[in-house]
């Protein structure tokens, strides 16, 4: 955990409204259900993003394949 769970923990504490239970681990799924990410770098891409733009990321600067890069990715 870094600094998001700090961040996390201080919204839950300024907020009136208890958090629902289990919305903090269901956030998590969501969010690595949206994300792409680069196997490589691990930097992250928003789901929308454009197989062009994945394949120009994995070239440039891994000189590698879309397929090196997100194997998961599903054009
Ligand atoms: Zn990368």
């Amino acid at each position: 955990m870094g600094n998001g769970a700090k961040a996390q923990q201080k919204r839950e504490r300024n907020s009136k409204a208890p958090p629902a239970k289990g919305s903090k681990s269901q956030l998590k799924v969501n969010e690595a259900a949206k994300n792409i990410v680069c196997t490589t770098c691990r930097q992250p891409f928003m789901i929308t993003t454009r197989q062009p733009a994945l394949e120009q990321h994995a070239q440039n600067k891994h000189s590698k394949t879309l397929a090196d890069c997100f194997p998961d990715f599903k054009p």
